[in-house]
């Protein structure tokens, strides 16, 4: 089975086991995800080092996410742990009520400045939006509403703002804390929640490189901010991810897969990397089988260039996380066989590139679309020559050669790239393919006779920045 597009798999009860972690990666599992909004540092140290060594063990390299909780505000705690909202009541939020004094009439919420930030005939939306209450009036900290759409409240669901607009900053003091804890952890990518800019993104990055990181920056587009300001979230970070979980809900459910086509096309457009998250196969938390509109959901997505797609509470709290991946690659697999409507790429063919890698990247692309060929094999140091590669549409596999472990833990979430582990052990380059094909032909990649495009830079072949494509035969060693 070939699957081009990676598997993000949220951890948690339901998949920390090693047992259960091998058998994950072996169903498909690319990117472990480790959600910082529950468990303790010293639970995430086990996690990680348990997602290190079942990779390890699988021989499979598998990419480690650490996802910061951000600023999702949250109602504090009710008497006893819950109330029921009848449609046309008076409810109130306030900052300054007893942290668990809340009940029919009111409770507090763990945001200062809430009340600063919302005007009279605002929407606020509670636990993903099964909660509508309308602001009628502001009285100091005290936020007087009514209830438009009722139901059973519980302690420390989360709200949001329809449009948005609340002020919270990005990184908490806990998200600094868990930021550290990342670069400690050695995570591959770090992503961002609830960024509103650029800016945002930025200062992640300045506080994960201070820490000693050096994994890539997700920014999760999950405010209406988000998508308002995405050209310079976009250049900020390495990888975008259409958070589709609270971003729905700010923005409405009804445009929100325009906005994830949006995304997944712009994204690629500026040669960087999106995933698609959140109840992608939900109704697996329950049942062994997803239902047709999930499977169509993974499809579209796929079909739309997504690079990879995600699970949360499917494998973080669900019965079949296993059987979640293995479903999860099968529709991916299933969706890659159709081509796309718009026929031969067009990606980035009027524009004009500044670097001798990247349109090399790009020509070894428009060959590989136009020649036939089996396979690509990028030499690379930083992986940067196979994300060029893969932001073009093909079917053919980009095996990105490194002798970096760090590397080839990047791109197991580039889209059709494959890492293998390489090492340069000579200058001569006729000696140099001989060693890449007897690599190949052991993984059973390629057999002899296949044509391949080729990549390297000078000398070691790796190191330089690659400069030159050569096409050629696979052969055996005589
Ligand atoms: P979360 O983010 O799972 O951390 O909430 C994803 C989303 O909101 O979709
Ligand atoms: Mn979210």
């Amino acid at each position: 089975m070939h699957r081009r597009t990676k598997i993000v798999a949220t951890l948690g009860p339901a998949s920390e086991s090693p047992d259960t972690l091998r058998k994950m990666i072996d169903a498909g599992l690319d990117v472990a995800r480790l959600n910082f909004s529950h468990g303790s540092a010293d639970e995430h140290r086990v996690r990680a080092a348990a997602v290190r060594e079942a990779s390890d063990a699988s021989g499979r390299v598998v990419g480690l996410m650490g996802d910061l909780q951000g600023p999702k505000i949250r109602i504090r705690r009710f008497q006893h742990g819950s109330v029921e909202l009848k449609d046309g009541a008076g409810f109130f939020l306030d900052s300054e009520l007893g942290f668990a004094d809340g009940d029919e009439q009111g409770v507090s919420v763990a945001l200062e400045t809430l009340h600063e930030d919302l005007k009279v005939d605002d929407v606020l939306l509670l636990n993903d939006g099964m909660i509508t209450l309308k602001v009628d009036r502001i009285d100091g900290t005290r936020i007087h509403t009514s209830v438009v759409n009722g139901g059973i409240l519980s302690d420390h669901k989360g709200i949001n703002k329809k449009g948005g607009g609340l002020s919270a900053p990005a990184l908490t003091d806990i998200d600094r804390e868990n930021i550290v804890l990342a670069a400690e952890l050695q995570m591959d990518f770090l992503a961002v929640s609830f960024v509103r800019s650029g800016e945002d993104v930025a200062e992640a990055r300045r506080l994960f490189e201070a820490a000693g990181g050096t994994g890539r920056i997700v920014a999760k587009i999950e405010r209406a901010e988000a998508v308002e300001n995405i050209e310079s979230i976009i250049d900020a970070a390495d990888i975008i991810m259409v958070a589709r979980g609270d971003l729905g809900v700010e923005m409405g459910y009804a445009v929100l897969t325009g906005i994830q086509k949006r995304l997944i096309k712009k994204t690629r457009k500026k040669s960087k990397i999106v995933i698609t998250a959140t109840q992608m196969m939900e109704s697996m938390i329950h049942n062994p089988i997803p239902t047709r509109a999930e499977v169509s959901d993974v499809a579209n997505a796929v079909m739309d260039g997504t690079d990879a797609v995600m699970l949360s509470g499917e494998t973080a709290v669900g019965k079949y996380p296993i059987r979640a991946i293995r479903e999860m690659a099968a529709v991916c697999v299933g969706a890659e066989e159709f081509p796309l409507p718009e026929g031969m790429t067009r990606h980035r063919i009027g524009d004009y590139f500044e670097r001798i890698d990247e349109a090399i990247a790009m020509a070894v692309m428009y060959t590989a679309n136009h020649l036939d060929v089996e396979a690509i094999i990028a030499l690379t140091e930083s992986g940067s020559t196979a994300l060029w590669m893969s932001r073009i549409r093909s079917d053919i596999p980009i095996y990105a050669f490194t002798p970096h472990l760090e590397t080839s833990r990047r791109v197991t979430i580039y889209r059709g790239v494959f890492p293998v582990y390489f090492d340069v052990k000579t200058t001569n380059s006729r000696a140099l393919y001989q060693d890449v094909f007897d690599t190949m032909l052991q993984n059973k990649l390629v057999k002899v006779g296949d044509r391949v495009i080729f990549t390297k830079g000078d000398l070691d072949g790796v190191t330089g920045g690659t400069n030159a494509m050569k096409i050629v035969e696979v052969t055996a060693r005589s």
